[in-house]
């Protein structure tokens, strides 16, 4: 099942759907809608009426996600690129949870960041239980400058807007193998990250138990698993984004996120 989170005029309440093909069917009204059916708390039976995919606007499945954790430097060609070595555990980082937006973005730069930067990733979210409920496509947007040089990634990493993702939720049962994922990225139309999630270092259960050593994994919380090789930061020169350039990007099933910078 693929859940989505959408709004049929500018400034309308907010819906929960369900995607099927190129039509979406609402089942319940507000922004926790999603998350709700991922808790267990609701179902998707009802029926609010159906849309065109075209004609609505999606938002962020979850547009107030709990905790977002996101893992740093879980590619081995990634992990090169940026000049590391390889990590013994994963590298746990948080993302303000007002960095969710729309997978269509767009992602707005502060003034202050000069070192824009996309990272294509695979993100879970998490159900009752702390389980891997669903997946989606997430871009885990850096300001490199602000990462590079403040000891702490929250500024660098938890901007405003730095984490587009959907353009919906594909339930677990639905992606039977997680770590066997195409992965892809394009900027402005060019292929920048081609790879596949069994390159992951540290895989998804891996992860879910790390985190679930010292948090409780809630519904609604989401984790960003890593980026492949090929961001800005890493080519020669450095390529970072710039206004008015779009950047999409393609999991496996999970369908595409392509969003705007601004
Ligand atoms: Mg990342």
């Amino acid at each position: 099942m693929k859940l989505a989170t959408f709004i049929t005029d500018p400034g309308s309440e907010p819906l929960g759907g369900v995607v099927s093909g190129e039509r979406v069917r609402a089942f319940a009204r507000g922004a926790d809608a999603v998350r709700d059916v991922l808790a267990g708390r609701i179902g998707t039976d009802t029926d609010l009426g159906e849309y065109g995919l075209a004609d609505v606007k999606l938002l962020a499945p979850i547009p107030n996600p709990g905790t977002i954790y996101a893992i740093g430097l879980n590619y081995a060609d990634h992990i090169a690129e940026m000049g590391h070595d390889s990590p013994a555990w994963p590298t746990v980082f948080l993302k303000v949870a007002s960095s969710a937006t729309a997978p269509g973005g767009p992602v707005v730069k502060p003034a202050v960041v000069t070192q824009l930067d996309y990272e294509g990733e695979l993100m879970i979210a998490i159900g009752s239980g702390g389980s891997a409920a669903a997946y989606c496509i997430a871009d885990d947007v850096t300001g490199r400058d602000l990462q590079g040089r403040e000891p702490q990634w929250v500024r660098g990493k938890g901007a405003d807007t730095f984490c587009p993702f959907g353009p919906w939720l594909t339930t677990a049962d639905e992606v039977p193998d997680p770590g066997g994922l195409t992965i892809k990225t394009w900027v402005n139309g060019e292929l920048r990250q081609s790879s596949n999630t069994s390159n992951l270092v540290f895989g998804v259960e891996t992860l879910l138990a790390f985190i679930s050593e010292t948090c409780t994994l809630r519904p609604g919380d989401l984790v960003l698993t890593g980026t492949p090789s090929g961001v800005g930061h890493g080519m020669k020169p450095p390529r970072y984004l710039q206004s008015g350039d779009t950047v999409r990007i393609e999991v496996g099933s999970l369908g595409h996120i392509e969003h705007s910078v601004s």
